[in-house]
């Protein structure tokens, strides 16, 4: 499989040489030259694998350059690290099904991802005989997973900027107890802004950039989002099981990365088993906006309970427009050019028909959110963290009959004590993997918000 730009100049190139790369050099975003489709036969031999194993065939269509049993130790590896048998459990509750994609070492979804691109980067490094010094900026949950995917690889270190004081406390407890001499805390005096704006112009140092190899771990590197068009798959499967033909799939929504990976799913997979996906977004409602009127456009971020969906530029959406505008790469130019100037696109009534084939949306605010939490305990006694609640929320709404509901659970309850508590009133039970970080020695440097500061820093340390 070969890899081509959104944007048309870069390509064809091969699976590695675009996980190195990450963002296109061109500013565009790579995607595979085509999605490849999975037969009813595949389907059935697939039925019995263990995740890793069904993680192991479906990259496999994708990649062209990594050896099969390196690939299979690969996956091995990341999805060792998680502490549920199964991986990925899927729970019936409530009429619906919970797909829980948090039970890796940081207990939100982006683990799924960030363990395998962690274990693919170190691999490929180590081929080329090269090192790689991961920079990045978090307000939360992105960095502590990174840190998680990088942790004891060998030729990587990793830099992650937070904002001191600014972090939730169990976040800011998972990415600073850590011990491992090449994973940095960098604690800014500053907001998540300030973190953001000293990354991106350290990375516009080309010669600084350069010199100490570094590098980014985004969400818009297409080997994060093909790890999870897995799990897209793995779901079907198992409701093939309980013998139903079609699902329907509800996703908290930021970047339209998580949702992006099963708008592949659905195009690989047979005409009508993945039916819909419903896109749920909190106030931050740029993509439910899209979907149901047509208008993109950018609006002012809102905190929210759910701060990992507080995004407005959803960075992964150019991918579905490559698709949306008939694989058309001087189109996406010009219309990604026409969006940075104007701050918005608009859609045809056409367009928006052949949306609305593939997405739903539902857009629901916090006291909607907070309900949710609460009745679902209530009716259930299963708790929800403020992200998968908003998709609950969405879910619910968005059932049809006879066709099943599945909706992703993106982080564990115990990420997000004070939301769940204003919604139930206690704190949910404390899962092993945090209780045993509360004793351990924190490691964080405090750094004011300055480039050259960062810079200094990372000239000492870097390997
Ligand atoms: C990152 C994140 C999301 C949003 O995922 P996108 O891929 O940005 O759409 C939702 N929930 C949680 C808990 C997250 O960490």
């Amino acid at each position: 499989m070969k890899y081509v730009s959104t944007r048309g100049g870069i390509g064809p190139i091969s699976f590695s040489e675009g996980v190195m790369m990450g963002l296109a050099t061109d500013g565009g975003l790579l995607l595979p030259a085509e999605i490849p489709r999975v037969s009813e036969d595949t389907l059935k031999t697939w039925g019995e694998l263990t995740y890793p194993r069904l993680a192991l065939e479906v990259m496999s269509l994708f990649i062209g350059d990594i050896p099969r049993e390196d690939l299979e130790d690969l996956v091995e590896r990341a999805y060792a690290t998680f502490d549920h048998p199964r991986v990925v459990p899927l729970v019936k509750a409530g009429g619906i099904y919970i797909m829980e994609l948090f039970h890796g070492p940081t207990l939100a979804f982006k683990d799924i991802a960030l363990q395998f691109l962690g274990s693919l980067f170190e691999y490929l490094l180590t081929r080329a005989g090269s090192r790689m010094n991961v920079l990045g900026a978090t307000s939360g949950d992105t960095g502590s997973a990174a840190i998680y995917g990088v942790k004891g690889r060998r030729n990587m270190a990793i830099f992650i900027l937070h904002p001191h004081g600014r972090v939730s406390p169990v976040q800011e407890l998972q990415m600073t107890t850590v011990a491992d001499p090449h994973v940095h805390n960098l604690a800014i005096k500053g907001t998540f802004d300030d973190c953001q704006a000293i990354v991106k112009e350290i990375f516009g140092d080309l010669e600084f950039k350069e010199r100490h190899s570094l590098g980014a771990v985004n969400s818009i590197n297409w080997a994060r989002v093909l790890a999870q068009v897995v799990y897209y798959v793995w779901g079907y499967l198992r409701l093939r099981e309980e013998g139903f033909r079609g699902v329907t799939y509800t996703v908290p929504t930021g970047n339209f990365g998580n949702i992006f990976a099963g708008f592949v799913a659905k195009r690989m997979l047979p005409e009508g088993a993945i039916k819909r996906l419903v896109l749920a977004t909190n106030e931050n409602d740029i993509l439910y906006r899209f979907i149901t009127r047509g208008d993109y456009s950018l609006g002012q971020v809102v905190p929210t309970i759910s701060p990992s969906m507080d995004i407005q530029v959803a960075s992964n959406f150019e991918r579905y427009l490559y698709y949306l505008w008939g694989e058309d790469p001087v189109r996406v130019r010009e219309g990604m050019e026409s969006f940075k100037s104007k701050g918005r696109l608009t859609f045809s009534r056409e367009e928006l028909e052949k949306v609305r084939r593939d997405f739903a949306s539902r857009a629901v605010d916090q006291e909607e959110t907070l309900k949710t939490i609460g009745t679902f305990y209530r009716e259930t006694g299963y708790i929800l963290d403020p992200h998968t609640a908003v998709g609950v929320t969405a879910g619910l709404a968005m059932r049809e009959k006879g066709m099943p509901m599945v909706c992703l659970a993106t982080a564990h309850p115990a990420k997000f004590p004070e939301a769940v508590k204003r919604a139930i009133g206690k704190e949910p039970p404390k899962p092993v993997r945090i209780a045993e970080l509360e004793g351990k020695e924190r490691r964080f440097q405090v750094l004011p918000a300055r480039v050259e500061a960062v810079k200094e820093y990372i000239e000492r340390h870097a390997i």
